[in-house]
């Protein structure tokens, strides 16, 4: 059988087959964007779950929307983090993917245009492909997507949706700072179009000052939201708030896509939700992986050819850096998986023309002892690769 035409044009990564070497035990895998398993907090979540299991309502058929208590939590979560929030504004989905395709559902006809910060989350790519969309990809600097840019995509390509990650970004560890987040909320107002913002990682800052999410700027704005990264992703349990005019569209894609998410793991979050300090959580987690984007980036000058360039991260998972000249990282990679260590080559992250010399590490996998070995690694995978007359060092 033929796939569905839509999906004929989907990029599969071409890196596919080296990543899977990665889960080798004996390699230090800087790839991945996994959370630390060993900070999982276990003990809190089989309490949970075994206390929400003892009620049967909860191994039965629920609401599309989700469990009502939880999405109470979640809002006054939101609410706090300076999104006013009401329960009704969120239908609970399974994991903050699905709300990427339940926003595709609802929104976008075969040839809309989604406007994507430039790089940007392979998966959020892939998806809007598969609902046949034209991804157009907009510059980025330190800072994010660039306003002045963002204009004139608007103005040419007339996008129905303009997705970006404001807050530590997979893959590039950037935040828009405030006047970026005016800046972008009032031209996309402007255009009568919607904001798609996704922000998984948005609680996991290390240093600099808080700033409130996109959606605190402007109304036309669909919130996707995770307990994958301060909770932990075998949960599958995200949120998708929406206005009011949306959410009835939404509400039935999702029941179409499964009727709504798992009863049990829902009402085992509501427990957790309850009965646990998630900040104090957060705020352990914070200081661990603080600590390792700190072990990372000390020991990167030392580790990558001179001229390579990478991004200072303030919180989130990942360091993203470009090689000098036209390497590929894809050889580069190569090269470590015999060191065994590994990160992921940045091309798949590009909507149209992808930047081969780029490569996304993730530093909060591993503990510091294992980053600094896998730095070792590094360093000698790039020597080994420079004497093979193939990098300019
Ligand atoms: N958006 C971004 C930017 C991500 O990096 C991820 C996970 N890596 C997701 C969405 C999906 O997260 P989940 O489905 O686990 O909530």
């Amino acid at each position: 059988m033929p796939p569905a035409r839509r999906l004929q044009g989907v990029r599969s990564s071409p890196v596919r087959d080296l990543l899977a070497l990665t889960l080798r035990p004996e390699v230090i895998s800087f790839a991945g964007g996994l959370p630390a398993p060993e900070l999982f907090d276990v003990d809190g979540w089989g309490d949970a779950f075994a206390k929400a299991v003892g009620d049967r309502r909860n191994l039965q058929y629920g609401p599309t929307e989700g469990d009502p208590v939880l999405r109470a939590l979640i809002a006054t979560r939101m609410t706090d983090r300076g999104v006013p929030t009401a329960e009704n504004d969120l239908l609970i989905t399974t994991g903050s993917q699905q709300a990427l395709t339940l926003v595709a559902t609802t929104m976008l006809e075969p040839g809309d245009v989604v406007a994507v910060e430039e790089p940007t989350y392979l998966a959020a790519l892939q998806c809007f492909q598969i609902a046949g969309a034209r991804v157009v990809p907009v510059a980025s600097d330190d800072d994010g997507m660039v306003p002045s840019a963002l204009a004139e995509v608007l103005e040419r390509d007339h996008p129905t949706l303009v997705y970006v990650i404001p807050t530590f970004a997979n893959p590039s560890g950037r935040t828009q700072p405030p006047q970026r987040r005016k800046e972008i909320a009032r031209l996309v107002a402007d255009h009568d179009t919607w904001l798609v913002e996704d922000d998984p990682y948005g609680e996991l800052r290390y240093d600099g000052s808080r700033v409130p999410p996109l959606a605190s700027y402007g109304e036309r704005v669909l919130y996707l939201g995770s307990l994958s990264k301060i909770g932990a992703p075998g949960l599958r349990l995200g949120w998708l708030r929406a206005p009011k005019d949306l959410m009835p569209v939404a509400v039935v894609a999702k029941q179409a896509t499964d009727l709504h998410t798992s009863t049990i793991d829902q009402a085992a979050a509501a427990v957790y939700l309850s009965n646990t300090d998630l900040d104090a959580h957060v705020a352990g987690l914070r200081a661990a992986y603080r600590a390792r984007r700190d072990t990372m980036l000390t020991a990167l000058p030392a580790t990558v050819p001179p001229g390579t360039t990478w991004t200072n991260p303030e919180g989130g998972m990942f360091v993203w850096l470009r090689l000098p000249g036209e390497v590929d990282a894809t050889d580069v990679l190569r090269e470590a998986l015999k060191h065994n260590v590994a990160f992921v080559p940045g091309a798949p992250f590009f909507a149209t023309t992808p930047d081969h010399a780029t490569f996304r590490m993730s530093f909060t996998t591993n503990p510091p002892e294992d980053i600094t070995e896998g730095m070792r690694r590094l360093a000698r995978a790039f020597d080994e690769f420079a004497t093979q007359d193939s990098l300019e060092v």
